[in-house]
């Protein structure tokens, strides 16, 4: 008999890869007397039967006595958690640490387009676990410094900016990044061109650009809350000329002072006129409260302006620019989940803006972002309520990825296969409390 080198028969391995390789949304199966976190009301529907059937929830409430099921009483489900914000740029993937995190979408800001792309068929045609993908591939930006982890385009005149959202479009990918570097000719460029060829364009609020220009210009996200000190602050105009001479002097002491100066200069009508706006145009904020946590008035000043933009409307999404050192895949969106907490928001609310608030942002609602007929069966199970306490979010007692029931067992194994790759690749503790301030790029001011 023909034996491969592990030792088992050529036939067993055929066959186990086979199964292994089918689809794995066509099995149905029943989570029976759970509890339904209905994330858009904040309320819990107890004990229903939830009905998954290739792939979709085909009924929550009194269901037929299931066939196959599992008992989810005592338990909690919850939609399949989003990280808005990360980088899918390890070399290998580390897709299993997220989806043992419940995380089971995520959108990429920025990564090797080519092998975004083979990852993000692999999981769409159920030969990887891992979560849904959404991805801008290469950003753009501005003149600049390479920076090793991360390939830009750079586009440095508005020709090169259309010709760029042009390009990228073209590759096939979800929306167009942009980063700080670009001029404001060339941003207004980019916008304009991405209206005319219907590209979404998401991603930082360039130095040279206001976040009002940015409003105005339909940004559909912008992240980091970069460029909102300045532009709640009643000195904006003073604080924005004398940042571009500090940055022409590369002085860091001045730029430390500017900042706290806008912090300090909080104006609440400005903020709020603002926020309105925001809300009003549809424009999202993905604050990354968790990665930016390093200096204090900072993060006291976002946490501020995170509470008030939720007052206001203002759409949040939940991300953490995992991908970056010290950024755990995965487990780092139940720290930011928890900064939200921290900053003001109820438990539901932090819980919508990695759920519900994706799905809005995506135009998917009818089929993603929280529990119903029709709606796919990305789910997370847990052993206590994470209305009561949002760090709840992480007793996961077992995830359905695409209708595929992965239980504890299960998620350890495909956590553990990418722990050792990411382990390898760059050290990591999950998120420090105050990263070593060498690490970060200076773009990301
Ligand atoms: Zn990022």
């Amino acid at each position: 008999m023909l034996t491969s080198a592990s030792g088992y028969p050529v036939v067993v391995r055929v066959f186990a890869l086979l199964i292994c390789c089918l689809p794995v949304f066509s099995s149905s199966v029943t989570i029976r007397n759970v509890n339904v976190v209905d994330v858009e009301t904040g309320d819990v529907r107890k004990g229903v039967n939830v009905v998954i059937d290739r792939g979709y929830i085909t009924s929550v409430g009194v269901a037929p006595k299931p066939k196959s099921s599992i008992d989810g009483k005592g338990r909690y489900l919850i939609p399949g958690l989003w990280d808005m914000h990360v980088h899918l740029w390890p070399q290998k993937a580390l897709l299993g640490s997220y989806v043992a995190s419940g995380v089971l979408g995520v959108r990429d800001m920025g990564s090797n387009f080519a092998r975004t792309k083979e990852w993000r068929e692999s999981v769409e045609a159920a030969r990887k676990i891992g979560p849904r993908i959404y991805t801008s591939g290469t950003p753009v930006d501005g003149p600049g410094l390479e920076v090793a982890t991360m390939e830009v385009v750079r586009a440095g005149s508005p020709d090169a900016a259309r010709r760029a959202v042009d390009a990228i479009d073209r590759q096939g990918v979800d929306f167009v990044n942009i980063l700080s570097a670009l001029s404001r000719d060339s941003y207004y460029a980019l916008a304009q061109r991405a209206r005319v060829i219907r590209a979404v364009f998401a991603g930082h609020v360039p130095d040279a650009v206001t976040v009002s220009q940015a409003l105005d210009a339909r940004q559909k996200s912008m992240e980091h809350l970069l460029g909102i000190a300045f532009a709640c602050s009643s000195e904006e105009a003073e604080l924005r000329e004398a940042r571009l001479l500090a940055i022409d002097a590369k002085d860091e002491a001045a730029l430390s002072q500017i900042r706290l100066r806008s912090y300090n200069t909080f104006s609440e009508a400005k903020a709020t006129d603002l926020f309105k706006r925001m809300a009003r145009f549809d424009v999202w904020q993905t604050p990354t409260l968790t990665v930016r946590k390093q200096a204090e008035a900072e993060y006291e000043f976002n946490q501020r302006v995170v509470k008030l933009m939720q007052s206001y409307g203002v759409g949040l999404l939940a991300g953490t620019d995992s991908g970056e050192p010290h950024v755990a895949p995965g487990s780092s969106l139940h720290k930011e989940l928890e900064a939200f907490v921290k900053a003001g928001l109820t438990p539901a609310q932090a819980l919508r803006t990695a759920t519900i608030n994706p799905a809005r942002y995506f135009g998917s609602e009818v089929r993603a972002g929280s529990i119903a007929p029709g709606k796919r069966a990305d789910l997370v199970l847990l052993d206590a309520n994470p209305l009561d306490d949002i760090r709840n979010t992480r007793r996961i007692a077992s995830v359905i990825v695409r209708g595929r029931l992965l239980d504890g067992k299960e998620l350890k194994r495909v956590s553990k296969e990418t722990e050792a790759t990411w382990r390898g690749d760059t050290p990591f503790t999950e998120v420090l409390p105050k990263p070593p301030r060498q690490r970060r790029k200076p773009r990301k001011r």
